[in-house]
């Protein structure tokens, strides 16, 4: 064999990692129905929510004019989520924590603007120094504790997402999730995966869903019916969190 001319490149390498994803896929989708009651109920729910989203996000119910600030947040929520289901069916687990993430900066944000509606005032008027300055992921959750508010995602939630999809380091270990902590550098399907990504994917949506009604005045109905849904997608969420995984695998080591 001839290493060199047998490993693909170009269009073939991406043909080959494209076919893997899909593979993985479809894998995902038969084994989701059989990892326990939550789960796929989660997964179901998450679709109404990003559909409420959807919604939320093209002024569907009513057009309230002026600079669409609220619906733009609710729009980035619902294309981080859909990418981040995509990126969890494909094995790409790190990946889709990493834009569950992104979310939950936004549930935070939305959270505050929620209690202090001059900070959406004063956010939405702000430069870019500014906001980096005074809008940060820290500054937000400084000042939700300042109103004696809890942040919906908390400092530990998003460190540890932030050392485990985000920031690179020595401790990095791509796609490991699994109780040996083995790296996969393809798409495997990996079922701890699956549910650390819907856990996590559904925690800082339904925020966003939730909050997103109550800034953007819907009707009352409307409103009801989107807080319900968030309400039920978050009963749905399952113990295998970011949070939680970590402690899991070392009772099983024990
Ligand atoms: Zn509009």
């Amino acid at each position: 064999m001839n290493r060199e001319t047998d490993v693909p490149e170009g269009r073939d390498f991406l043909e080959l990692v494209w076919h893997q994803e899909e593979e993985c896929q479809t894998e995902t989708d038969a084994l989701l129905p059989n990892l326990g009651k939550k789960a796929p109920a989660t997964m179901i729910h998450i679709g109404t929510v990003m559909s409420l989203l959807d919604r939320m996000a093209s002024c569907w119910w009513v057009c309230r004019g002026g600079d669409h600030r609220v619906e733009y947040l609710c729009g980035r929520a619902l294309n981080d989520a859909r990418a981040a289901v995509r990126l969890l069916r494909f094995g790409l687990y790190d990946e889709s924590l990493a834009l569950s993430r992104a979310i939950g900066e936004t549930a935070n944000l939305m959270q505050l603007f929620t209690m202090d509606r001059s900070a959406l005032d004063e956010w939405r008027d702000a430069t870019d120094q500014k906001v980096r300055r005074d809008f940060s992921p820290y500054r937000v959750r400084r000042r939700l504790e300042g109103l004696s508010q809890s942040p919906a995602i908390t400092q530990e939630r998003y460190a540890l997402l932030s050392s485990r999809a985000t920031h690179v380091g020595p401790h990095t270990v791509p796609q490991s999730h699994n109780v040996l902590g083995i790296p996969f550098s393809h798409s495997r399907v990996q079922a701890e995966g699956i549910l650390v990504c819907l856990n996590e994917l559904a925690t800082p949506l339904c925020v966003v869903a939730a909050l997103g009604a109550i800034l953007l005045d819907l009707d009352k109905d409307t409103r009801l019916r989107i807080l319900n849904c968030a309400r039920t997608l978050a009963v749905h969420i399952g113990g295998a969190t970011i949070t939680e995984i970590d402690a899991f695998h070392q009772t099983l080591r024990d």
